[in-house]
């Protein structure tokens, strides 16, 4: 079972006490963009075999969304962070290194 820690409450919530939100660090397009840079963001979604870059939100605890680094092969879970980071902190970043040298966190703005 998938166990995440909330970065807001500190606890260590099971699966069943979250609830996914999808990839993270989305830029939302806004009435400026283009219809293909509107479609990306509203429908297109990276499927990684590998490092993913996660919201989740603790439904049955604090409410409150947070972000969660995780290996969709192995569900090794890097770390958690706040909602308003916009990409993750060094730590995190540093132990996905140790299991995946070359990753880089990668851009989710569509256009
Ligand atoms: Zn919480």
């Amino acid at each position: 079972m998938l166990i995440l820690t909330c970065p807001y409450c500190g606890l260590n919530a099971e699966e069943t006490e979250l609830h996914p939100g999808g990839e993270a660090h989305l830029t939302r397009i806004g009435p400026a963009g283009s219809d293909d840079a509107f479609e990306d963001y509203m429908f297109a979604r990276r499927n990684p075999k590998g490092v993913h870059l996660e919201r989740w939100r603790h439904a049955y605890g604090c409410g409150k969304w947070f972000l969660a680094a995780r290996d969709t092969v192995t569900m090794q879970v890097y770390g958690t962070y706040f909602a308003q980071s916009r990409t993750p902190p060094q730590d995190i970043v540093d132990r996905i290194r140790k299991v995946h040298p070359d990753w880089q966190p990668q851009e989710s703005d569509p256009a």
